[in-house]
């Protein structure tokens, strides 16, 4: 996921929503739905039925990177459970994603002493020559320190050892240090790992090349491994680092789209988007990035068919594809359905880790907040009762970009960063009660929004903040 700025609850009462009240005014107000939404929490919270489901698809099919069998494979086994399970319209579309192989890859200090480093390449970036490239680390904590240093960076291993401040803020480094690097004239660039917390789990994740700069590999090394190199150039010593990549990007391939749906019984051709992105990076088994999000979305629509609540609109699962290292299924979504993005009522989508629910952020017309906070209001229960704006997630950002009212679930993301795309990100870091809370916060907000007699108000969306 990409992380957005967060800005603090809206006044809940402050939004007038005067000017959309119906004839049949009670079956516009969210309180009107309190029943079948207790319903849903219920239904969710009784069981791990959820977190067994994670726990399945991430032990059969381990990480789903874009371009693997793995990947294709468990796209196969979700359609055959969703049929199973009885979701109407169940289906594939095709992506073009691109295919970046890791290879063998390692990093080995080599003086003042020789230690194994602990290091993961960063996706998209170019290998090594086969013996790898042995040279002088030059340790900085920032851009600006390189460019003030730059005259010493010729010919050396540039290590960026920047401290975690906020994934949004630090994750700078890991897109742009490659070519800030080679500007400078390194041969390869490092960067500590982006995370708050380390047991010498070394953080994968996309790296970006500017068209000026030469393409140097670029790799991450565990924070305590980023932190020892940094005190051995401050007493003086001389660092010298061997990396070795066999990274290549080959030719791209097609994965899919998972969809599915439950069809309004008065509106069909109105949708609720409810999901999560189906790939994940080649380390780890992808739980909580985004095996959860993705079976909580699908969990919610189970769960309507199971209680036999079918909503006046259309409420579909998507779970996109190749989210981490193109975003291509949330384009090709994007394209598929242009002609139908003005129906699309409402897309929800979770991808910062399915832990304790707080509530939404939402991204729309200050109108349409008045009526998601009162739906949140449902969810005080499992306390994801908050709506905070603006808001959103990866996979979504295209059709808020296209006026879709778009919000992404919001937890306690205290310890997400600490696994994330790391080998860490396994099914145990996850929670069953929790998980459970979340299928029941993304089952009521898209139940709801897709059962309210109007569609949410889009009007303007705030100006960007
Ligand atoms: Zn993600």
């Amino acid at each position: 996921m990409r992380r957005m700025r967060l800005l603090p609850i809206i006044a809940l009462s402050a939004v007038g929503s005067a000017a959309l009240v119906p004839a049949d005014a009670s079956a516009q107000r969210p309180d009107a739905y309190r029943a079948q939404a207790d319903s849903l929490i219920r239904a969710a919270t009784a069981d791990s039925a959820a977190w067994n489901r994670i726990a399945e698809l991430t032990d059969r099919f381990g990480p789903r990177f874009s371009g693997t069998e793995s990947l294709e494979r468990a796209i196969d086994w979700i359609v055959e459970e969703m049929r199973a399970d009885g979701l109407e319209n169940v289906r594939t579309e095709p992506v073009m994603v691109p295919r970046w192989v890791r290879g063998a890859e390692s990093a080995e200090l080599v003086s003042p002493r020789r230690t194994r480093l602990h290091m993961l390449g960063l996706g998209g970036s170019v290998g090594t020559p086969a013996e790898g490239i042995e040279a002088e680390v030059l340790v900085v904590g920032s851009f600006a320190e390189l460019e003030r240093r730059a005259a010493e960076a010729r010919g050396k291993i540039v290590l960026f050892d920047v401290p975690f401040t906020t994934y949004r803020e630090t994750v700078a480094y890991r897109g742009g240090s490659a070519s800030a690097a080679a500007k400078a004239g390194a041969v390869a660039a490092l960067i500590r790992s982006i995370g708050p917390f380390g047991m010498q789990t070394p953080h994968t994740g996309g790296m970006r090349y500017d068209t000026a700069a030469p393409r140097i590999p670029a790799a991450a090394l565990s924070m305590e491994d980023a932190m020892m190199l940094r005190r051995m150039q401050a007493r003086g010593e001389r660092v010298r680092v061997r990396l070795a990549m066999g990274a290549q990007t080959l030719p791209d391939v097609q994965s899919r789209n998972v969809i599915a749906e439950i069809r309004g019984r008065e509106r069909p051709d109105e949708v609720v988007v409810v999901g999560g992105h189906i790939d994940s990076w080649d380390v780890g088994t992808g739980a909580m990035d985004d095996a959860g999000g993705s079976v909580a979305a699908w969990e919610a629509v189970r769960l309507m068919k199971r209680l036999n609540l079918r909503p006046r609109r259309t409420v579909r699962v998507v779970l996109w594809t190749n989210e981490e290292n193109g975003l291509r299924g949330a384009n090709a979504y994007r394209d598929a359905h242009r002609a139908e993005l003005d129906r699309h009522v409402l897309a929800i989508e979770s991808d910062i880790g399915t832990f304790a629910p707080r509530g939404f952020g939402f991204t729309g017309s200050d109108a349409a907040a008045a009526v998601v906070a009162q739906i949140a209001a449902l969810l005080e229960t499992v306390g994801a009762d908050s709506i905070i704006r603006p808001g959103g997630a990866p996979d979504i950002g295209p059709l808020i970009a296209a006026g879709v009212p778009g919000m992404g679930l919001e937890v306690d993301e205290s310890r997400y960063f600490w696994y994330h795309h790391t080998d860490a990100d396994t099914v145990d870091k996850l929670d069953p009660a929790e998980v459970a809370r979340c299928v029941a916060a993304m089952a009521v907000m898209a139940y709801v929004a897709a059962e309210l007699l109007e569609p949410l108000p889009r009007g303007a969306p705030p100006a960007a903040r």
